[in-house]
């Protein structure tokens, strides 16, 4: 998984462009999970997530994903879960001193927001993470909020 993880952040450009697809198709399936309830999708939106995301990204499922804002290195892999940056540990060699043997996520976070388009987006303070969310489907949040927004912005113009 490792070696997987490693791979993703160093083709971030690839999982971005694939994420920009993927993000529409999610929020134009609103009405679907809406008529089977936002409630019920949970279950086999988080499984399917928990799935591909763990497979590609070692994702936790903290359920408020930021990874195109970190590179495609998912900063729940930091042993300390940092969301704003490395720690001051980072050895020399851009390895964590917690696993010495392996790379601060934060040093490949950088790497691959360089070959992003909008790798930019890796100076965004984020907010701390909400662990009541833990365990939940980051795609699914996006598709609410995403309608959410919409039907406010409707509301805004009558
Ligand atoms: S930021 Fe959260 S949802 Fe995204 S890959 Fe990491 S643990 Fe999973």
């Amino acid at each position: 998984m490792y070696s997987v993880r490693l791979w993703a952040a160093r083709h971030a450009r690839l999982f971005e462009l694939t994420y920009r697809a993927f993000e529409p198709v999610i929020v134009k399936l609103h009405p679907l999970w809406k008529s089977v309830g936002y409630q019920r999708a949970e279950k086999p939106m988080g499984k399917l997530e928990k799935l591909s995301k763990g497979l590609l990204f070692d994702c936790q499922m903290c359920g408020q994903c930021i990874l195109s804002s970190t590179g495609m290195s998912c900063s729940m892999n930091c042993p300390k879960t940092m969301r704003n940056g490395p720690c001051g540990g980072v050895m020399q060699n851009g390895n964590c001193e917690v696993y010495p043997e392996k790379r601060c996520v934060w040093v490949e976070a950088w790497e691959g927001s360089q070959k992003m388009k909008g790798g930019d987006t890796i100076q965004v303070v984020q907010l701390p993470v909400d662990h009541r969310l833990k365990g939940s489907s980051s795609w699914l949040r996006v598709a609410r909020g995403a309608s959410d927004q919409k039907a406010g912005h409707k509301e805004a113009s009558k």
